[in-house]
Parts: C-alpha cells; sequence; structure tokens
C-alpha cells in the first residue's frame, strides 16, 4: 500500500518506522526540514506515571489565576478565535474528576506499550538515544505539593505502578547527594525511563532514509482530492501525491490539515520552552518534575541538562516571551539554590507547540468521514512517551490487525 504521512514529528516518524516495517510504500512529508519540531527539545521523559489528562478540574481553575502573570507555567492567550473558543469549552467540559479516572487506564495502557517498544529501539544499533531507566522523581516544597504527590502516589499504586514510592527530604537528598534541593520531599515513580530526544529524532529520520522512506521535507500539504469515500492524493505546492492510506500526525497544526479534508478535530498549540546545558556544571541523577514551579529537568546524554517548561496555548505565529524562560529558570534556582542559571540569549532558548486535544487523550484512529485517514496527534505533554506505541497502534490499524490495545478513548470523532 501507499501510506503517505503528513508530519515528520516522532508520532509520525515512529509511524513511517512501523508502516515500513509491515511492507508498506511510506512517504512522509513534512513543511520543515524535520530538525527542529516539538519532538527535539522536549524533556525526554518516557512516562507511564502520567496518567492524569491534561484536561483537570485543578488546571482550569489555576489557570484563571495566573492569566495576568507573565512568568506562570500556565497560560491561555485571549485572543477572538472561532477554534480556541470552541477548544476552551470543550476543554473546560471535559476537566472534570470523572474524565481524569476514565483517563488514566487508556493512557498508562498506552504508556506502557511504547516504552516497550523505545526499550526493544534502544537494543538495535542503529539507535544510541541515550535511553535510560532510572525513573522519575516529583519534587515537592510545600505541604499541599505533599499532598498532591501523596495522592499520585496512591494512584498509581492502584493502577499498577507498584514500584511508585515516597521520599522524604533525607531520602531526597540521599537520591540527589551531589546537590542541595530545596523541598520537603517527592515521588519516586521507579516505572519511568528517559531519552535524549535529539539523537532519537535524528537517528529516526536516519533510519528511515537508509531503508528507502521517501521523506519529503520542506513541502507543506495544501490539500487533498478524494473519490468514492477515500483520500486518493495528497497535494502539496509542488508535488501530488497518490495515497492509498495517509496518516496526519501534523503536531499542532493538524486540526487546520484536518479542516481540508473536512474533518474537524478541536486542538491547539501549546507552546513550552526548555534551555540545555551542553557541558552542565551541575549534576543531578534523576529526571524531575518541580511540582510547584510546573518544571521539568532532565539530566541527558552525559553531562547535559535540559530545564523545560510553561504550557502557553497560544496561536503559533506569536513572537516567544522570555519572561516564560525566566519563570522556568526562576523555579529551578527555587528548588537548587546551587543552580544559577544565567537567562540565556533568544537564540539559545528552544520552544515547540504542543498539540493539544480538548480532553487531555490523543486522537488516534481512523475518520467516520474518510475510510482510509488515521489520526495521530492530540498528545499534548506525553508526544514523545506515547510516539513509538502511537505508531505501532497506527500500523496495526492500517494493517487491520487486532490493536495492541482498546483504542477507542482516543476515537478522533469523539467530539
Ligand atoms: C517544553 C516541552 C517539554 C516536553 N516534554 C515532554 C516529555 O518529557 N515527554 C513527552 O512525552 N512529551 C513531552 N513534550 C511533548 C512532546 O514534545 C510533543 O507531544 C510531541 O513532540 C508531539 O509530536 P508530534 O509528532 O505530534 O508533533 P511535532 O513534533 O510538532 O511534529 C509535527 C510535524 O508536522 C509538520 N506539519 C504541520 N503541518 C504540516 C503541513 N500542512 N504539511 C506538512 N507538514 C506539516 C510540522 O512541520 C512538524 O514537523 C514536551 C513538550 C514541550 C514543549
Amino acid at each position: 500500500m501507499k501510506v503517505v504521512i503528513i508530519g515528520g514529528g516522532i508520532i509520525g516518524l515512529s509511524s513511517a518506522y512501523y508502516l515500513h516495517q509491515s511492507g508498506h510504500e511510506v512517504t512522509v512529508i513534512d513543511k520543515t526540514d524535520m530538525s527542529s519540531n516539538c519532538s527535539y527539545g522536549n524533556a525526554g521523559y518516557v512516562c507511564p506515571s502520567h496518567f492524569v489528562p491534561l484536561a483537570t478540574p485543578g488546571i482550569v481553575k489555576q489557570g484563571l489565576k495566573w492569566m495576568l502573570n507573565s512568568r506562570s507555567p500556565f497560560y491561555v492567550q485571549p485572543r477572538l478565535s472561532w477554534s480556541l473558543i470552541d477548544w476552551g469549552l470543550k476543554f473546560m467540559k471535559a476537566a472534570t474528576p470523572e474524565h481524569v479516572e476514565r483517563a488514566a487506564i487508556p493512557l498508562r495502557d498506552i504508556a506502557f506499550i511504547s516504552k516497550k517498544l523505545y526499550e526493544e529501539w534502544a537494543k538495535l544499533p542503529q539507535f544510541q538515544f541515550a535511553y535510560q531507566q532510572k525513573g522519575l522523581l516529583e519534587i515537592f516544597q510545600t505541604q499541599t505539593g505533599g499532598d498532591h504527590a501523596k495522592h499520585q502516589m496512591e494512584k498509581a499504586h492502584e493502577l499498577g505502578l507498584t514500584d511508585t514510592v515516597l521520599l522524604d527530604k533525607d531520602q531526597l537528598a540521599a537520591l540527589e547527594p551531589q546537590t542541595r534541593i530545596n523541598a520537603l520531599g517527592a515521588v519516586h515513580f521507579q516505572c519511568d525511563a528517559h531519552l535524549y530526544p535529539n539523537k532519537l529524532m535524528q537517528q529516526l529520520l536516519a533510519d528511515l532514509k537508509q531503508k528507502g522512506v521517501r521523506l519529503q521535507a520542506n513541502e507543506e500539504v495544501t490539500g487533498f482530492e478524494n473519490n468514492s469515500g477515500k483520500i486518493t492524493h495528497v497535494k502539496t505546492i509542488s508535488n501530488t501525491y497518490e495515497a492509498d492510506a495517509v496518516v496526519i500526525a501534523s503536531g499542532s497544526w493538524s486540526r487546520e490539515v484536518a479542516s481540508k479534508m473536512n474533518v474537524k478535530i478541536p486542538l491547539v498549540g501549546g507552546r513550552g520552552y526548555s534551555v540545555t546545558l551542553e557541558d552542565s556544571p551541575y549534576k543531578i541523577n534523576y529526571p524531575s518534575v518541580l511540582i510547584e514551579g510546573r518544571v521539568a529537568l532532565t539530566p541527558m546524554d552525559g553531562n547535559k541538562i535540559r530545564f523545560g517548561g510553561t504550557m502557553e496555548i497560544t496561536s503559533t505565529n506569536t513572537p516567544p516571551k522570555m519572561s516564560r524562560v525566566e519563570g522556568v529558570l526562576n523555579a529551578v534556582a527555587n528548588f537548587y539554590p546551587d543552580f544559577k542559571v544565567p537567562m540565556p540569549a533568544i537564540d539559545k532558548v528552544w520552544y515547540g507547540y504542543r498539540p493539544c486535544s480538548a480532553d487531555g487523550l490523543p486522537y488516534i484512529g481512523r475518520t467516520k468521514k474518510w475510510n482510509n485517514v488515521v489520526m495521530a496527534t492530540g498528545h499534548a505533554m506525553v508526544g514523545l512517551s506515547l510516539g513509538a506505541g502511537t505508531g505501532k497502534i497506527v500500523s496495526e490499524i492500517i494493517n487491520e490487525e487486532k490493536i495492541s490495545m482498546n483504542i477507542a478513548p482516543f476515537d478522533p470523532d469523539r467530539f
């Protein structure tokens, strides 16, 4: 089968990997050179611990409080945009305790599928992306943060993540003897892993190219041709590609791409920033999330440390805001008092747009409208973690094989 994948982020490339393995003739089209999308500068967590979707009652309340703070970790830029209003209304409706409860099992299941696949990749000679299974620390400074952490641990145990433990201040200090941490304690999700996303992406691209997957860079998909309920051709400004099946893996632009084939998916971009010290003078052993600061720190690939955070719901054309980066670095300094990371120049700051669905669950599956189109997008904060698993599921859908898990909660037509 000729399969055309729109988008060369982790979701598109993982799908290409498994579709090629199943014997299909695969073309990946991307409007960029595929070297700097959201799948590069992220925190690199492969994290079954992230079983709570973005849409929670807490984030709505907190988001409203943070609206006017330019350094806050969550921000919705008010805009007169129908797609944003539509997304916002659906997001608020979805953000219920019942939804959080329902979302946990599918998020856990796809994360474990994905993690197992990354473990397989990490053993292959073409992949050396600094995969490490050390777990993830969620560090808290306040009693409220500690209560939240304890609740997360209990929930993790209920979901079978039994190797999740609560650490007090001294136990946390013992795990990180090389630096001071200003905190009351942490939860250690031992099931989590991390990797260096930049290497993963570069090696995936090289592997696919070497195997003969067509990688069409710098071509924007502008439209489609159809016949008898199927998309038959994918059009770019310079080419038209014949397709037996199409995968929409266009990250934060998936709503626009889908709308060109009259498919509606509520989705917005959630911008986040990261700063990477290539040769860090500071040492940490474990990736960590700073609960009150909403910031992620990851030691990566030898001597690197990456600091990342903020969720800024904004248009993909708005210039980056350095005050958000300042907010990230302030939170780091607050938790790690020895870390004196100076504000970098703007060209040293990476930012990317997380594709945020309206309920925090990804859209994975066929659309009712076109029988040969598979959506694979909307992974928000966990696209890297769920990347390999999503790719495998996309190939199972197209091959009409038994699917590794129940994907009904990810139905792209659910709104
Ligand atoms: C600061 C930060 C930290 C993060 N940390 C983590 C983490 O630790 N773990 C985790 O799991 N996730 C993390 N994420 C989220 C993760 O990075 C994303 O969920 C993931 O990268 C999304 O992958 P994607 O393939 O869907 O999108 P992308 O990587 O954005 O790729 C989409 C591609 O589609 C292309 N495209 C769009 N429109 C068109 C078109 N019309 N024609 C052709 N091509 C098109 C784009 O050019 C782009 O290359 C983080 C994100 C941020 C911002």
